[in-house]
């Protein structure tokens, strides 16, 4: 017997049920109305409450895919059981893979692209620029991709890198789609993801 039809099927579930959980960031996100807000990407994003809301967003539709993954989990051991082992076995390795590395975050692993921290940092930095600690007489800080920093006295105020925030990409749907299936809503350069301390701020 032929190896290449349960090597297909298998492939076919592994594939379905990697891109199944990843659907909802992917598609939830991407309209039109949902991002009027927000400059376009990859644009810098002003700082403001609604920019702190949709971390949190983004967040919540994150950990949503942990619960969407169980669903081709789930129909893979149906499968596996009842139907095509060699497509079920695919299922369940892929979304079985997934639920797996999002666990990891919890045993000290990697923390998820969008975390409450990263929010609770861009407030850090709201408070900051309202308060008397602020870089200069009329702050704006702005999100760019490599750090939070000031549009007016160019200062850096917080070194984080910016996730994917869900807005339109620059480089069309399935460009768009595929780069956020590699990096999974990181950011695309980074060296210290969830890595809450900053070595130095020295640099200006
Ligand atoms: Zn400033």
């Amino acid at each position: 017997m032929s190896l290449v039809m349960p090597l297909t099927y298998f492939s076919t579930g592994f594939i379905i049920a990697f891109m199944f959980p990843r659907l909802p960031i992917i598609l939830v996100t991407r309209g039109r109305g949902f991002n009027t807000a927000f400059p376009e990407h990859p644009e810098p994003v002003p700082l403001s409450p609604k920019l702190t809301q949709r971390v949190l967003h983004m967040r919540m539709i994150y950990w949503m895919g942990f619960v969407v993954a169980t669903i081709p989990l789930l129909f893979g051991l149906a499968s596996i059981k009842w139907g095509n082992a060699a497509f079920g076995f695919g299922l369940w390795i892929s979304s079985g893979w997934y639920i797996l590395s999002r666990l990891q975050t919890f045993a000290g692993g990697q923390d998820p692209p969008w975390t409450m921290g990263i929010a609770q940092r861009l407030q850090v930095v709201m408070d900051e620029s309202n308060g008397e600690s602020k870089c200069c007489d009329n702050p704006q800080p702005e999100w760019g991709i490599m750090a939070v920093s000031c549009i007016t006295c160019s200062k850096v105020l917080d070194t984080m890198p910016r996730p994917d925030l869900g807005r339109k990409r620059q480089d069309g749907f399935f460009v768009g789609a595929t780069r956020l299936l590699l990096s999974d809503g990181y950011p695309i350069i980074s060296n210290d993801v969830g890595d809450t301390t900053k070595p130095d701020d020295s640099e200006e």
